[in-house]
């Protein structure tokens, strides 16, 4: 392809054509549902989710794309040339779909701030996702694991995470220094928190200095009460917020004043 990839806008292009078809497979939408795919590039994708019933949106920052992408020729999709992080999701969605998917072989370096983007602006029924190997099991990470942390918590309180396929760094171009994942996170937001930003605000200041203990990071908390629910759970204030699971999290959240 004669074109000057923007390492900056972490462009490096799926050539591989089993991965774009495992992609496209893993969405079983219909015509009463919408895809949004972020970043199509050169449409190596979005020629395959055209195949679909569905309606397509795509959003891409980069308008040296527009004459690659004006070749893809159908009635269900609209391009956008701006940039995802900066619009409001909604402003593009003009019909009741009943599921909305959201796509994408994502540029590393902005991989949460979308995936956050999708979270608190939409109702995502999936997010199928193509993102650096190493990030990919931090969004999978279990308690114990040196992977484990505040976004392996948040993400898993809001989805369940499913592993697609292991993707070479050789089925791009150009080639990137680091393998890939796609992965499927199905809107499953768990139930029973009183108080969601209290969650989050507890999750994320458990975890703020990961070698010190829960005393230590979470000083500012009332110490009695949060000993009193880990000791519920054999727990106490001298573990770390890397052994507490995402049911011991929640409750503990429900218990904070
Ligand atoms: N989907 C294509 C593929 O798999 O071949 C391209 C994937 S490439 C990793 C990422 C794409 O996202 C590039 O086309 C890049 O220009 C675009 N991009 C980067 N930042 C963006 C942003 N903030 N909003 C929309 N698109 C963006």
């Amino acid at each position: 392809m004669n074109f000057d990839f923007k390492k900056s806008l972490g462009q490096n292009f799926l050539r591989d054509n089993n991965i774009i078809k495992k992609i496209s497979d893993t969405i079983d939408s219909n015509k009463d549902d919408l895809i949004i795919e972020i970043g199509p590039g050169a449409g190596a994708l979005t020629k395959e989710l055209v195949k679909k019933e569905s309606d397509i949106i795509c959003f891409e920052i980069d308008e040296r794309l527009k004459s690659v992408l004006s070749e893809i020729k159908s009635d269900k999709l609209s391009i956008v040339f701006k940039d995802f992080l900066k619009i409001n999701i909604s402003d593009y969605i003009n019909k009741e779909y009943k599921r909305i998917f959201f796509v994408g072989n994502l540029p590393y370096y902005i991989t949460t701030a979308i995936i956050n983007k999708i979270v608190f602006e939409s109702n995502p029924y999936e997010i199928i996702i193509m993102i650096q190997k190493e990030v990919a099991e931090r969004f999978m990470a279990k308690p114990n694991s040196k992977e484990y942390g505040s976004l392996s918590v948040f993400l898993q309180y809001n989805f369940d995470i499913e592993k697609i396929s292991l993707v070479s760094k050789n089925c791009f171009i150009p080639v990137p220094k680091v393998d890939s994942m796609v992965i499927k996170l199905k809107n499953n937001k768990k139930t029973g928190i009183k108080n969601e930003e209290k969650f989050y605000k507890l999750v994320k200041d458990a975890f703020k200095q990961k070698r010190k203990n829960l005393r230590n990071n979470l000083k500012n908390y009332n110490l009695d009460n949060i000993e009193k629910i880990l000791n519920s759970f054999n727990k106490d204030l001298t573990y770390r917020a890397e052994e507490i699971t995402l049911d011991e999290f929640m409750e503990i959240s429900n218990h904070i004043d």
